[in-house]
């Protein structure tokens, strides 16, 4: 069924309070499932909670799938959309197209039953849970049965048939990182990703490795040096250098990046999932660098005076998650890589 309103392209005609507001910095969303003439409706499968937000939610739920469910239900139920109230992050879905308005069923290429994956955030996707049947901890996903909205403005990409949905979903979540890569890092530059072992870390060093170039340097920051993602860094040289640190801790962390990066990095890349790594970013950057914040934990206050107070002067950019044709590059880039395919289905695909 198609219903009939003043319909805006970016959803606002959703929006329960406050009124007027775009869907992103709303509080309430209308989630009924049913396509206005210019939305997609579609059944939820999967949802891939963003890290920043699936941290704070282990954290405060000690670690108990259980009580995230409830947490993440109780979100949805009260404001018609997964926007983490702490860290105001989403995350995005899997799902099955049910309908699509008439209003744009002739120009999108999406039939009823097709399989897609949002690339838009679940802080502005009206989203309606009937249940959550699984909480994955190691991958941040959860199985669920419910419905979402996609409008006429909201980026949405066909599941590859080469790879896993899980996998696809779980780099189509990050996919701004290496697109974004691609476009900042030139040839022969130093280039730090911080976070370097994680998810958009790993695709971040292989667009950063081939950017920078034989010329260059990427050198990786990790919490520890031995985890599974660390020895992927290392064993497919997708880094130059890795340094163990605390990014959390930005003095000692400047001194082990300098080594690697003297004089600071051209461009530096904060891929963490915690609060607090602002002041390394900035230190381990040198004079006329670029710092790029894709992680949801960084604090504008805090970067921005953090570069005031330590007389940086420094370019930074905050990170968005659209870029063109980045949910192909970060597909492309794991196809060019298949050592990280192979991590990445072993750490992200859905179980046999
Ligand atoms: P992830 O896979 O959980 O990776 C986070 C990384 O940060 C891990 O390598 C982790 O190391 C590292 N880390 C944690 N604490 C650290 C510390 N104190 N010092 C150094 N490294 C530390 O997360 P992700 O999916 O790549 O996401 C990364 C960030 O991007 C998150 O904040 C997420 O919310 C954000 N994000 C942004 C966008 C956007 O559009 N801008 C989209 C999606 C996600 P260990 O694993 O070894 O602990």
């Amino acid at each position: 069924m198609t219903l009939r309103k003043p319909l805006c392209r970016f959803g606002s005609h959703r929006v329960l309070a406050p009124e007027g507001a775009l869907p992103q910095g709303a509080h309430r969303l209308d989630a009924t499932p049913v396509a206005y003439e210019n939305e997609i409706l579609c059944d939820v499968e999967l949802l891939n909670v963003d890290s920043a937000s699936f941290a704070q939610l282990r954290g405060a739920c000690a670690d108990d799938p259980k009580r995230i469910a409830e947490t993440i239900l109780a979100t949805v139920r009260e404001r018609g959309k997964q926007h983490n109230p702490v860290t105001g992050s989403g995350g995005m879905f899997v799902g099955r197209v049910r309908d699509i308005g008439s209003a744009i069923a002739a120009r999108i290429a999406l039939k009823r039953g097709d399989r897609i994956a949002s690339l838009v955030s679940l802080t502005l996707t009206p989203l309606a849970l009937d249940a959550v049947l699984g909480v994955d901890l190691a991958t941040a996903r959860l199985r669920v049965r419910g419905t979402a909205i996609l409008f006429e403005s909201s980026a949405w990409a066909r599941l590859p048939e080469d790879i896993d949905d899980a996998v696809a979903l779980a780099v189509f979540d990050v996919a701004g990182a290496p697109a974004q890569v691609r476009r900042l890092c030139n040839p022969g530059e130093s280039v730090v990703i911080i976070g370097a072992d994680g998810k958009s870390g790993i695709l971040a060093c292989a667009q950063a490795k081939e950017r920078a170039g034989a010329r260059g340097r990427v050198v990786g920051v990790v919490p520890d040096a031995a985890t599974p993602g660390s020895h992927l860094l290392r064993d497919a040289r997708l880094v130059d250098v890795l340094v163990e640190a605390d990014a959390c801790n930005a003095l000692p962390l400047a001194r082990a990046v300098e080594e690697a990066a003297p004089g600071g990095a051209d461009l530096v890349v904060n891929c963490v999932n915690v609060p607090g790594t602002e002041a390394s970013s900035i230190l381990c950057t040198r004079d006329g660098g670029c710092i790029y914040f894709f992680s949801m934990a960084t604090s504008f206050t805090a970067a921005a005076l953090g570069a005031e107070g330590l007389g940086k002067d420094v370019t930074m950019i905050v990170g968005n998650g659209f870029a063109p044709r980045h949910a192909e590059i970060a597909l492309e880039t794991l196809r060019s890589h298949p050592a990280i395919l192979k991590y990445y289905t072993a750490t992200y695909g859905r179980p046999s």
